[in-house]
């Protein structure tokens, strides 16, 4: 297994629960990816990384069960349902009810009317080409949905722009709505009804007491101790006479080399394109060097509440591109997962940069901490010093599937079946979200068995 992300560790168990032998190696000092949590010890819980994890997945749920973390997990506090977006400069709560919907000022007359007319017309024939999720949705809904819903959405998935994600491999539900439909909303009234009717549970939105890190702390726990190798780095995979794989790994300037049947590839994009195959400077999957992954930076404020005039009664503000603010998004996190803050104060999570505005996720600390500071305190109503502040920069923090990701998918099909043995799965092909990574795990786990010769250890 290269990699220890929560792919890469939810395969590893996967296979030592089924008897197998592993060995995991990674380059950071820590597992997890991007799944980094601190803990201080007067009462902060900030995540760095991902902030929560939507889960429905009944195997992912399994897993959960089995590593024993079905019993602790912390559900989104119920008033985090209320989103807010924010328009003309206002901070807005997002309809909830029909009747919300109706009054609202989020949304022109035109927009509704517009949205009622799509459930009874939808579009017509069905779309074979893929298109970008910013034109699926204003053929069917108009613009002003793009501009004051969709976008802001994206923003918040993805750190994405609308305009160049593909329907098809970014936004799968969206995109079978309309096959299944004809119109998005009755599709995906259907989709709902569908998972409801084959008994899969209602999703639901968790983290753990301890944060997220909690996941790939737990799954890493489970392996021998012998099977991790953190601060490893793996620069090549050289092809055996017998055809199973020697990994090249690189520790602090040590090298060595060991031997298996199955290697699971669960790395970013930029790690598989360096990846050097069969002989010196090949490298079959350097086409995925091309896979846009802009900058993100999180910045963790912590307030004493009479600081915020705000009551941070959700989960966090969307902004529109339209609204000219220079940040992605804010989480409300001690309202969402409570316990986060020490008593009397809270902490909000600001997100800037993403594919509109690469620049601004490669702020230097101060820059995108003053950023943040001036923004909420415009929004939000947030006076005077943070208590708390962190900020984290991911220089390459999720991959956008754009229009034309087929290649790249292409590409890793074709990688494994002129390599037998060598598995690709993660974030870069099975889906961004956590509870996607953690299925892809699963499944690299299933695929690998399969594969696996009688008694040789997966690396
Ligand atoms: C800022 C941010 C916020 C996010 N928010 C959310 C959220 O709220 N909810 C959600 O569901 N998802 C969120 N995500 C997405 C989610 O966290 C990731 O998609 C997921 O963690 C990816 O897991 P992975 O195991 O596929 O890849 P990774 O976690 O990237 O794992 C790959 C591992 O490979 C290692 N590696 C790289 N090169 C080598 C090499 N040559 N040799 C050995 N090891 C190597 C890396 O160090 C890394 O640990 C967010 C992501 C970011 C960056």
């Amino acid at each position: 297994m290269i990699g220890a992300g929560v792919t890469g560790l939810t395969a590893a168990y996967q296979l030592v629960r089924s008897g197998v032998p592993v060995r995991v190696f990674e380059t950071a000092a820590q597992v997890g990816g991007p799944v980094q949590t601190e803990q201080t010890s007067d009462g902060w819980l900030i995540e760095s990384g991902p902030n929560s994890l939507l889960l429905g997945d009944a195997a992912v749920t399994r897993l959960f069960d089995e590593l024993g973390l079905s019993a602790r997990l912390q559900v989104a506090a119920g008033s985090a349902r209320k989103r807010f977006l924010v328009r003309k400069g206002e901070v807005l709560a997002l309809p909830t009810s029909p009747l919300a919907f109706v009054s609202t000022p989020l949304f022109s007359g035109a927009a509704k009317r517009r949205l009622l007319r799509e459930v009874i017309r939808g579009r017509g024939a069905p779309r074979s080409a893929d298109v970008s999720v910013a034109a699926l949705v204003a053929e069917h809904l108009g613009q002003e949905w793009v501009d004051t819903a969709l976008q802001p959405f994206v923003s918040g998935i993805y750190a994405g722009d609308p305009s160049r994600l593909s329907a098809k491999h970014g936004f799968p539900q969206v995109w079978e709505a309309e096959q299944r439909s004809g119109s998005l909303i009755r599709g995906m009234l259907a989709g709902a009804k569908a998972r409801r009717q084959r008994g899969e549970p209602r999703a639901r939105m968790v983290s753990l007491p301890e944060g997220l890190h909690g996941i790939p702390r737990t799954l890493a726990e489970k392996l021998p101790t012998e099977a991790l190798s953190l601060g490893t780095r793996v620069d090549a995979l050289r092809r055996t006479a017998d055809g199973r794989w020697t990994v090249r790994w690189n520790r602090k300037g040590e090298t060595g080399d060991e031997t298996f049947g199955t290697v699971l590839l669960a790395l970013p994009a930029g790690a598989l394109a360096c990846l050097e195959i069969d002989e010196p400077d090949h490298r079959p999957l350097g086409s995925l060097q091309s896979i846009e992954y802009p900058p993100v930076a999180s910045v963790f404020l912590g307030y004493r509440q009479e600081q915020v005039r705000h009551p941070l009664d959700g989960f966090g503000v969307l902004i529109p591109e339209s609204e000219r603010c220079r940040i992605l998004g804010v989480l409300f996190s001690s309202t969402l997962f409570p316990g986060r803050a020490p008593a009397g104060c809270v902490g909000l999570t600001v997100m800037l940069g993403g594919a509109l505005h690469p620049e601004r996720g490669r702020l230097a600390a101060p820059d995108a901490v003053g950023t943040a500071r001036e923004e909420v305190g415009r929004l939000l109503g947030v006076v005077g010093e943070p208590i708390l502040v962190r900020h984290r920069a991911w220089p390459q923090a999720i991959p956008q599937y754009n229009l034309g990701y087929d290649a790249f998918l292409a590409t890793m099909e074709s990688f494994e079946r002129n390599h037998p043995g060598l598995l690709v799965g993660g974030h870069v092909r099975d889906g961004i979200a956590l509870s996607a990574c953690l299925s892809a795990g699963l499944k690299l786990a299933d695929r690998a068995l399969a594969l696996r010769r009688p008694s040789g250890p997966v690396g």
